[in-house]
């Protein structure tokens, strides 16, 4: 059979032994005579399966008992508008952190609602950093402050979480989630895409802290209202079944490799092999300042464009594919995230040091 080294940044590679666990089970779910797909949302089979998940997420990602674990629908981009929609209530403002397309984007929708501040911005130079903030940044009347913290597209990483106060901190996971611990009881939400590293798209993983509920917008549409989804143990409506129990094998495949230390782990060791490589290269080129890499999503580029077209095309002689760079940015861009293999790392490597050869 063949399988291409996929360094798409998403929907993105998956583990290989979570797909032949599904197809094994596609048409019989354990007992049930059913594939999960066909199951009803309220049968006590598919009870298990979102039940399970959901302590596992509790267990993996150590969340405090004084947080909801949501499943949501319409993926994170539909959180930039329930965002500002259940939280921005009390005093109609929140601060944002620009790094990039998606926390604009999450701005955008937010200035619909209510007084929206940029309080720090990497576009200076094309987000390839981190801005540093203090406290004092932030309005002391905002509702929230908001970042992304794994920039998927420009390949940037918090290197510490951002000192808010008292502020509510809400933060965008969708590139970055399971990939290494983080500390949840920091955040006063956080929520992912599900397409990055955890399963198909479509799905969000949402973790929100108990007190932030119950302040939603009346005009907030119920199926955005987070009070009303964990209230309903994400079961209001028909939530994305199938997408909930690739979730939950996902999780038992991380349980199992040893959690999120051990992801992290792996993760630095893809990276560093990456990095390393690109940083004494003299064809190739980190976009990133060090601090701030990420360990998901690592853009680079070539001198020129017509060599990026050239890499690009012998990567997929070589069975690599979705390496190009966002349309918004060009080059090159690999996202190695849990279920990218060090042997595909390696792989990858050995192309571009081939190329330098070739080309210098
Ligand atoms: C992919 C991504 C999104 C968008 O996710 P959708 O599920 O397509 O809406 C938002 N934020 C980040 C950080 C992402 O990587």
């Amino acid at each position: 059979m063949k399988r291409v080294y996929n360094f798409s940044a998403g929907p993105s590679t998956m583990p290989e032994e979570v797909l032949k666990q599904a197809a094994e089970e596609m048409l019989c779910y354990k007992d049930s005579g059913q594939s999960v797909m066909e199951m009803s949302h309220r049968s006590p089979e598919f009870n298990e399966i979102i039940t399970h998940a959901e302590e596992l997420i509790r267990e993996i990602m150590n969340v405090p008992d004084n947080y909801k674990v949501l499943f949501l629908q319409g993926g994170a981009s539909t959180q930039f508008a329930a965002i500002p929609l259940n939280f921005m209530q009390k005093n109609r403002k929140a601060d944002y952190i620009i790094t990039g397309n998606w926390a604009n984007k999450a701005y955008q929708e937010a200035c619909k609602y209510g007084d929206c501040k940029i309080v720090a911005n990497s576009k200076d130079k094309t987000y390839s950093y981190i801005p540093k903030t203090k406290r004092e940044d932030f309005r002391e009347d905002a509702d929230y402050v908001y970042i992304c913290y794994n920039n998927t597209i420009y390949g940037t990483l918090y290197p510490e979480i951002p000192d808010t106060g008292d502020i509510p901190l809400i933060a965008d996971i969708s590139s970055c989630i399971l990939s290494e611990p983080l500390d949840i009881s920091k955040f006063a939400m956080v929520y992912a895409g599900a397409q990055k590293n955890v399963a198909q798209s479509g799905l969000v993983i949402a973790i929100i802290r108990e007190d932030m509920l119950g302040n939603a917008h009346p005009m907030c549409p119920t199926m955005l209202n987070y009070q009303v989804m964990a209230e309903n143990d994400s079961l209001y409506n028909t939530p994305n079944c199938y997408g909930i129990y690739i979730c939950m094998l996902v999780l038992e495949y991380i349980k199992k490799m040893g959690g999120l230390e051990e992801m992290q782990k792996r993760n630095i060791k893809k990276a560093d092999l990456l990095y390393d490589y690109l940083d004494q290269s003299k064809l190739f080129n980190a976009t990133v300042e060090k601090p701030d890499r990420s360990l998901m999503n690592v853009p680079f580029v070539t001198p020129n464009e017509e060599l990026d077209k050239k890499f690009i095309a012998k990567c997929k002689e070589n069975n690599i594919i979705n390496i190009k760079g966002h349309r918004s940015v060009g080059g090159m861009r690999a996202s190695i995230y849990n279920a990218m293999s060090y042997e595909g790392v390696e792989k990858l490597v050995e192309v571009m040091k081939e190329f330098e050869k070739e080309n210098n």
